[in-house]
């Protein structure tokens, strides 16, 4: 459920108040393996400061330069993971998309032949 006020999972993550295995960081965001992953290779890429991107049909004209960087680095750590071969970027928005932390981030999923198309 989608609440723009209280911290989420996340921002704990970004605060380091609660553990994570981080893989990139940056002044904008971080690049940290998903707890439950759904591939051999998963990771999420989320900005530091959600700044109301809760979601990304929230975007506004703003947050357009944080989008790419965040995309560009998704691509750049999944080079760092070995993900040559393909890779797929995934971003669940709102209860349809099957969206559970409302703190934009970016599913990157690979090391494995992944199939098409998603449920
Ligand atoms: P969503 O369903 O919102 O697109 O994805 C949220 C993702 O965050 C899920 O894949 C879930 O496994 C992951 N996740 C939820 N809580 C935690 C946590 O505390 N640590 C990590 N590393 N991942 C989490």
């Amino acid at each position: 459920m989608e609440n723009s006020g209280e911290p989420t999972i996340f921002d704990k993550i970004v605060a380091k108040e609660i553990p994570a295995t981080v893989i990139y960081e940056d002044n904008l965001c971080l690049a940290f393996r998903d707890v439950a992953p759904q591939a051999k290779t998963h990771f999420l890429v989320i900005p530091k400061i959600r700044a109301g991107l809760t979601r990304l049909s929230n975007a506004e004209e703003e947050h357009k330069a944080l989008l790419g960087h965040l995309l560009f680095t998704a691509q750049r750590v999944a080079k760092d993971e070995g993900l040559g071969e393909g890779f797929r970027v995934v971003i669940n928005d709102g209860v349809q998309g099957c969206q559970s932390v409302y703190h934009l981030h970016l599913h990157v999923l690979g090391g494995q032949q992944l199939t098409w198309p998603p449920g």
